[in-house]
């Protein structure tokens, strides 16, 4: 339908927001901010983005780079297989297109963490290739704009989206029509108080004409979430404390936390060190409590972690202590380590 994306198209003209990846066609670099900008605000993960492209100005700087490096550069970005998935698919370039990004749709799509959207944002903003891309924003705008009910989480309803935004496409302007409705579906039809009163497609909206604006667009599932009980210790002896890499399939994969004992609920302080966990961990070591910290809640989309934080002097080398991947590192440099966000903010809250 031509005036629904001459409508759009018009609408960015006058209103998108300046943005550094805005002004390039440079496929790596596109890449890099979509998948940098995945589940993430602007205002966030801008500073991430500008630090990745100083560091890695061309895809071979970013295959070549040791992986905790990326990893720790990533910190706070959180979705960490989004970083791990980056830095594979940047030695893929290197090694099997000549750290050339490939052009074709169908070759894109099969990179590591490039999914449908993503290859479709690629091809079409750096290309011009006609590709409809469908995210939040765009299933919003489309659901509220022609009264789509099927809901957007449902195998139907990615079908019969991504079909229209196909038909909807401008095919001679591609590009600037996927980002102008993500774009309007970011600062203009927003999911809470969009700015109907001020809205160039008020006219054809099927939401704002019935008032169904909050109820689309309709999802069948809400996400389960699944609350984790975290019991963190922070082992010291001397200047020295003890970390472990997480390379198990769970959260938070190859970045580095503290030996951690997970319960089914919240375990009482002397329920925790009377545990044989804890008796394994520690053997004969001897060991004096030191503080135990109040509780962290850190939400993830699926889980909610309730952290606890022990402090334990102990007495002998931890090197004794046999965990896991354990890592003994003087407790100065940890703050060079790749951490998740939760270990972070302990490490800011907290002098060890
Ligand atoms: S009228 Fe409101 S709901 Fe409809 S497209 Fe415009 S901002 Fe979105």
């Amino acid at each position: 339908m031509k005036v629904f994306s001459d409508k759009i198209i018009r609408w960015y003209h006058q209103n998108k927001r300046d943005l550094p990846w805005r002004n390039t066609q440079n496929p790596y670099f596109i890449w890099l901010s979509e998948i940098i900008m995945q589940q993430t605000r602007v205002e966030q993960g801008m500073p991430y983005y500008l630090a990745f492209v100083k560091a890695f100005p061309a895809v071979k700087y970013l295959a070549k780079a040791p992986n905790d490096r990326i990893m720790k550069m990533w910190q706070g970005l959180g979705y960490y297989s989004r970083a791990r998935n980056l830095h594979t698919t940047a030695k893929i370039i290197q090694e099997k297109h000549n750290g050339v990004f490939p052009k074709s749709f169908d070759e894109v799509i099969k990179l590591k963490g490039i999914g449908e959207y993503t290859a479709a944002a690629i091809v079409s903003f750096a290309y011009n290739q006609p590709h409809a891309v469908v995210d939040g924003n765009v299933y919003r705008v489309l659901a509220r704009v022609f009264g789509i009910k099927t809901p957007i989480d449902s195998s139907k309803g990615k079908k019969d989206f991504l079909k229209l935004a196909n038909e909807l496409i401008d095919k001679k302007n591609a590009g600037i029509y996927n980002q102008a409705i993500m774009e309007f579906g970011a600062i203009q039809c927003k999911p809470l108080n969009p700015n109907c009163s001020n809205c160039v497609l008020q006219a054809m909206c099927y939401a704002f004409e019935t008032k169904q604006i909050n109820e689309l667009p309709i999802k069948e599932k809400k996400t389960k979430v699944r609350n984790r009980y975290f019991n963190y210790v922070v082992l010291k002896n001397k200047n020295e404390t003890l970390i472990k890499k997480r390379t198990e399939k769970d959260i938070w994969v190859n970045l580095f936390d503290f030996p951690l004992i997970e319960t089914a609920k919240k375990i009482s302080l002397d329920d925790f060190f009377n545990s044989a966990e804890w008796e394994k961990m520690i053997g004969k070591n001897k060991y004096v409590v030191k503080k135990v910290s109040g509780e962290y809640k850190h939400i993830l989309s699926h889980q909610k972690i309730f952290a606890c934080f022990y402090e334990v002097e102990v007495s002998a080398s931890l090197s004794k202590i046999k965990i896991n991947n354990g890592l003994v590192v003087p407790i100065k440099s940890l703050s060079k380590q790749a951490v998740p966000r939760l270990i972070d903010k302990f490490l800011e809250e907290n002098q060890l």
